[in-house]
C-alpha cells in the first residue's frame, strides 16, 4: 500500500506533541506523504514548521469558515506570502460551514470569496470545506472566476447529485472516514461515481476516525487504511490499485515534488 493523506491537522494539540511517532506509524501503514491542513494563520505557520522538520510533509494555508470573523486584510497578505513557500501546496481550508455557524454566514461568504480571489491571483490549488452549505458554496465558486484553478472538495459529505456538481467544477473530491459510517449510504453512492483519476483520500485527523476504529481518538494518518478499504469495497476496486490512483492524483493536484 502506498498512499497520501491529503488532509490532516498534525499541528492540532491532540497530535503535535508526537508528530514523529504519528509519521512513523503512518509510514508503516503505507502513507508515504501527508498534507497538513490549516484553518487559520497560526495553524498555517505551525503546519509549515512541521513540514520543514519532516520529509514528505506539506502544508496548506487558509482561513476556515469557523475563523472567518478574524480575517483581516493583513491576514490575506500573510496568506499570500505563505503561498510563496514551496512547502505550502494549497490555499485552504476555506469555504462555508452552516452546521457549526461559528462565524456569521455573510462573513463566511465574504471570507471565502476574498480567499478565492487570492487563490486566483496566486494560481494556488484550493481546498474547500463545505458543510450544510453546498448550494451557497457552489454559487460562490461559480461567480469567483476560479475556473482553471484546481478546486478540491475535502471530506466530501454530500450525495451523488452534489458529487456530480462538484466534479463539473473542480478536478477532485476527497473522502474521509465519514464514508465508513453506517449512515453514509448517499455518500457511498457519491464515492462510486467519482472517476479513478479524480478521487483523493484523507483522514482529517485528529477528527473523524473511520470504522471499525471509530472510537480510536485522536484519529491519525495511519488509520487512513480503513477509509481506503471502504472506498475500494464500494468501488469494487483492488485496494492497492486504488491507493496508487489516489496517490498519483494527490501528486498531480498538489504538485508535490515526489515520485
Ligand atoms: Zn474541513
Ligand atoms: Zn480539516
Amino acid at each position: 500500500m502506498n498512499l497520501i493523506d491529503t488532509h490532516c491537522h498534525l499541528s492540532h494539540s491532540r497530535l503535535c506533541h508526537e508528530v514523529s511517532e504519528v509519521l512513523s506509524r503512518a509510514a508503516a501503514a503505507g502513507v508515504s506523504a501527508c498534507i497538513c491542513a490549516s484553518g487559520d494563520l497560526r495553524e498555517a505557520q505551525a503546519s509549515l514548521a512541521i513540514a520543514r522538520r519532516h520529509p514528505h510533509v506539506y502544508a496548506t494555508a487558509g482561513v476556515h469558515p469557523h475563523e472567518a470573523k478574524n480575517l483581516a486584510p493583513e491576514t490575506l497578505a500573510a496568506l499570500d506570502e505563505l503561498l510563496g513557500d514551496p512547502l505550502v501546496v494549497a490555499l485552504g481550508e476555506i469555504g462555508l460551514d452552516y452546521f457549526h455557524d461559528l462565524s456569521p454566514r455573510p462573513v463566511q461568504r465574504e471570507a471565502f470569496a476574498a480567499q478565492l480571489a487570492l487563490a486566483r491571483r496566486a494560481g494556488a490549488t484550493i481546498v474547500v470545506h463545505t458543510r450544510e452549505a453546498f448550494d451557497d458554496t457552489m454559487d460562490i465558486l461559480r461567480t469567483s472566476g476560479v475556473e482553471g484553478v484546481k478546486v478540491i472538495f475535502h471530506s466530501f459529505t454530500e450525495g451523488p447529485d452534489q458529487a456530480r456538481a462538484a466534479l463539473d467544477f473542480g478536478p477532485a473530491v476527497s473522502f474521509s472516514g465519514i464514508v465508513t459510517f453506517a449512515r453514509s449510504d448517499a455518500l457511498r453512492e457519491a464515492v462510486a461515481l467519482v472517476p479513478d483519476d479524480r478521487i483523493l483520500v484523507e483522514t482529517d485527523a485528529p477528527y473523524l476516525s473511520p470504522e471499525p476504529v471509530r472510537k480510536h481518538s485522536p484519529n491519525e494518518p495511519a488509520l487512513i487504511v480503513h477509509t481506503l478499504a471502504c472506498l475500494a469495497q464500494v468501488r469494487h476496486a483492488d485496494p492497492a490499485a486504488l491507493a496508487d490512483a489516489t496517490r498519483a492524483n494527490a501528486l498531480r493536484l498538489f504538485a508535490l515534488p515526489e515520485e
